[in-house]
């Protein structure tokens, strides 16, 4: 593979961009993923040129050939992460190189070409200087979605020779309605979200159309999300539908399902987990079933479990329910170790506790 080579940035900002007071009004109550700020990028690939078109424009509709691969066979990845602000100003987003190696994991599972690391930082860095203003006071942030798909028109079945790669950015407050209350989960037994040697370990919108139906079966049982079991046995857990997640037993101890192919690989799951160790807590990376889950709810040597990931941080799990009854955890409210590691983890990322690991990316 040829070295990577700088790619310029066009940039054609917005001739008419939101105005302050009707921005200040959108930033009062966004919610998560409704509220878009004025620009994108978009860079183009082909299997002749390579990544070329590099450009920081007005966000706009895409044109899109009804033929293009994507909206037949699904060849499209995306990244989630966040741009905060700091308690001290300035912005930063968190662990953003792992964002880029993961988009290029998903790349490689899917059959389509790599974004160099450099480039996709520069994206976010291109997009988040020019919107940082669309973060909202107090606790909100910016959601940046970089996302990539095959534009290419054709209908047969193999790997596109065209993609596009967009960033966009959503100003977002708390992901959960109520902010961080414990949620309710609902058990998944007819469907399963990964396979082995199937998708489940890379972030594409393929698993999460999978998901949907289980996820409106959660609704409909007043759950705000879904438990998956693994596909072979129906009997380890394995994640939500888009967060990772951890139990805390009595003896302080934590556990989180092994990644191994089923599992996205969660830079808040991997975080946690040096975060946790660090504090000298033990971490174990072990399958866990169903049955012990709900046995150790009901002995009390389960105090907490918590699901996490960028969306919505750490959010403790306060009951779970399946078609044959449910339980809670611990007082169904979570409990100081979720509080603790959940603290420490969005000190981190708001400058106010000690960066050990060079997390913290300064953009502006
Ligand atoms: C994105 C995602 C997560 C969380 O990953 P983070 O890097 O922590 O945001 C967990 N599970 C699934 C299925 C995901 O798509």
């Amino acid at each position: 593979m040829s070295a990577h080579r700088h790619l310029p940035f066009a940039r054609r900002p917005h001739h008419a961009p939101v105005a302050p007071d009707a921005l200040a009004s959108m930033l009062e109550s966004p919610g998560f993923g409704r509220i878009f700020t004025d620009h994108m990028v978009t860079i183009s690939w082909s299997e002749r040129q390579g990544w070329y078109d590099a450009q920081l424009r007005a966000r706009e509709p895409l044109t899109l050939d009804p033929a293009a691969a994507v909206l037949h066979y699904a060849q499209e990845i995306f990244e989630g992460l966040k741009a905060y602000r700091l308690t001290s100003g300035g912005v930063a987003l968190f662990r953003p190189e792992q964002n880029a190696r993961r988009f290029q994991a998903s790349a490689t599972r899917l059959a389509m070409p790599l974004l160099p690391e450099p480039t996709f930082l520069e994206a976010i860095d291109e997009l988040v200087q020019i919107d940082a203003h669309w973060i909202p006071p107090g606790d909100g942030s910016l959601y940046l979605r970089p996302f990539m798909f095959a534009s290419e028109p054709f209908l047969g079945v193999r790997p596109a020779n065209e993609y596009l790669f967009v960033v966009i950015a959503s100003a977002v407050g708390a992901y959960f309605k109520g902010g961080s209350k414990a949620v309710r989960v609902w058990l998944s037994q007819d469907y399963t979200r990964a396979a082995p040697g199937g998708t489940g370990a890379i972030k594409c919108g393929g698993n999460y159309a999978a998901s949907l139906v289980a996820q409106a079966e959660a609704s409909k049982h007043g759950c705000d999300q879904v438990v998956f079991l693994d596909a072979v046995e129906h009997r380890w857990v394995e994640e939500l539908g888009g967060m990772n997640i951890f139990f805390v037993f009595e003896d302080g101890s934590l556990l989180t399902p092994p990644l191994g192919g089923t599992i996205l690989p969660g830079i808040t799951r991997d975080s946690l987990i040096t975060l946790a160790r660090r504090e000298g807590l033990t971490v174990r990376e072990e399958r866990y079933s169903f049955e012990q889950w709900r046995s150790d709810a009901k002995s009390g040597k389960l105090r907490e479990a918590f699901a996490c990931g960028t969306a919505a941080v750490v959010s403790a799990i306060g009951e779970v329910k399946t078609t044959d009854g449910h339980f809670t955890i611990g007082d169904g409210h979570g409990g100081p170790v979720t509080d603790r590691l959940k603290s420490k983890l969005i000190g981190i990322q708001r400058g106010e506790v000690a960066d050990q690991d060079g997390w913290v990316r300064k953009v502006l």
